[in-house]
């Protein structure tokens, strides 16, 4: 045992060090070679298409729509949008130079982190974990990707590809559970992209403050949504239910819970089931567009959410296929099981609030989430959720889909996250900002040098 645990941890430092090594020879710093291994990577991924929205139903039951939609099609997205941009990214930004150092250049390089280690959930195993390799590629550094276990064909898929198509000494990728990742954190990095849940998050960054290694901390928690008496109810209950049971609710960023204006539940409860109905039949445990629960341990989690739970709609599951219906909670309470934890599954609790204070005070309440939705039509009572509460990132009269746009970074603050990536914030998570002053050589002011008498009268005039 302790030979193999040596033997293991030699894996991960031999990889390290040659990456570092690597690293070290300027090999992955031109564009060139950033822009080449871009496409690479996307020339892979479409070769083995088929393959992944195969692997993505044997680990989740995702339909090849949602497969495409919400993993490889986000991939290729970002990829095309790094292939485009990249150019400009890499070149240093200008910045001014203060009269009193006359006469420099100031300048901003973005150069890389390095050997940056990635480690990515089970939910979304191809998106979470290619979209930050991307950002790594484009940011011109070597990579060790370490997918979850829990999505098995997933992981084992991509891991093939990623040996297939690149060095190792360039990107590497690991197979495992909590060993692996331990041994993995165990190694000096330049820096730790690092998606799952805060419980893991603050392992990661413990164990990142051993070499005070900057991390991107992607991580979840319960994200609510707001609904106001004024809300287009109709369309509240088609978008809610779309991304609540996206994925079967195991989406870091699906709406956990509802806070709804007294006045609107009965409607919305109403409206939510005809949605549900309309998206995965009547009998929905034996609709192919309903994913399945990832894993045993999970689906258990999820049933014993269920206990003391009043179920007004769905509450059905089954065993054999680890799938359970859509299911509305109500009237849902702080103290039922499934407020307890991030529900990350097909449950949808709605509490009742008298108004849109109510929520706000109640979410206040709780950690700074990673999404919030308000679903409103009164401009003042979105202004005000939106200027006070603090949250990673969210949507007015719609859910999820703000990560869509490459243009807006995504990531949580505080329990939710540390960091973002995503198009322009992706190639900035995987470089520093190297600030540099670049003076002429013929000419040196002499105020700054002792003796400093007499001279006090002219620095005020300049710093003023
Ligand atoms: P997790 O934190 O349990 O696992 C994430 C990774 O950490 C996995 O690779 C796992 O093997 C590893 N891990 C687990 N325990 C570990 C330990 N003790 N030491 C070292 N490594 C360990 O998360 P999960 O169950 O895979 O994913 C669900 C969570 O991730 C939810 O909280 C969800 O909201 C969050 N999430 C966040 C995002 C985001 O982009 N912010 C995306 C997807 C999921």
């Amino acid at each position: 045992m302790l030979c193999a645990s040596i033997g293991a941890m030699s894996i991960y430092s031999e990889i390290n060090e040659k990456q570092r090594t690597y690293f070290n020879s300027g090999a992955t710093l031109s564009y060139d070679f950033r822009i080449k291994n871009l496409r690479t990577l996307k020339t892979a991924l479409k070769a083995n298409e088929e393959n992944i929205l195969e692997a993505l139903n044997a680990d989740l039951g995702k339909s090849m729509f949602e497969g495409y939609a919400t993993e490889l099609g986000i991939v290729y997205e970002e990829i095309g949008w790094l292939e485009k941009h990249l150019r400009k990214l890499m070149k240093p930004s200008k910045a001014k130079t203060p009269i009193t150092q006359f006469r420099a250049k100031s300048y901003i390089m973005h150069e890389p982190m390095g050997t940056v280690l990635i480690m990515s959930p089970w939910n979304y195993p191809l998106q979470l974990t290619m979209v930050p390799l991307a950002g790594a590629i484009a940011g011109g550094n070597t990579a060790v990707v370490k997918p979850s276990r829990y999505s098995k064909h997933t992981s084992e898929l991509m891991i093939s590809i990623l040996r297939k198509t690149f060095p190792e000494e360039y990107i590497a990728s690991f197979d495992g559970g909590h060993e692996t990742n331990t041994a993995l954190l165990e190694q000096r990095w330049d820096m730790i992209f690092f998606t799952g849940s805060p419980n893991v998050g603050k392992i990661v960054h413990q164990a990142a403050n051993k070499y005070l290694t900057p991390c991107i901390l992607e991580l979840g928690g319960k994200s609510p949504v707001i609904i106001d008496s004024s809300a287009d109810i109709p369309l509240t209950a088609k978008r809610l239910a779309w991304g609540k049971f996206l994925n079967a609710g195991q989406t870091c960023v699906a709406p956990d819970y509802v806070l709804a204006c007294n006045s609107v539940i009965p409607a919305l409860i109403e409206a939510l089931k005809k949605e549900i109905e309309k998206m995965f039949s009547q009998d929905p445990l034996k609709s192919e567009d309903l994913p399945k629960i990832i894993n045993e341990k999970h689906y258990q989690r999820l049933a014993g959410l269920l206990e003391d739970a009043n179920v007004v709609y769905g509450g059905k599951r089954d065993d054999e296929t680890r799938k359970i219906a859509p299911t509305i909670i109500s009237p849902a309470s702080w103290d039922d099981k499934a407020m307890q934890e991030e529900i990350f599954g097909p449950l949808l609790p709605i509490l009742s609030v008298e108004s849109v204070d109510e929520a706000i005070k109640i979410v206040r309440s709780h950690e700074k989430p990673l999404a919030l939705y308000i679903f409103s039509k009164k401009k003042e009572n979105i202004r005000k959720v939106l200027s006070s509460l603090s949250f990673g990132g969210g949507c007015v009269n719609d859910t999820v889909v703000h990560l869509t746009a490459p243009e807006l970074p995504f990531g949580g603050i505080g329990n939710s996250g540390m960091g973002c990536y995503h198009g322009k914030r992706s190639f900035q998570a995987f470089t520093h900002d190297k600030a540099i002053m670049d003076k002429a050589l013929w000419i040196d002011l002499p105020v700054r040098y002792a003796p400093f008498k007499g001279k006090l009268k002219l620095l005020r005039m300049l710093m003023r």
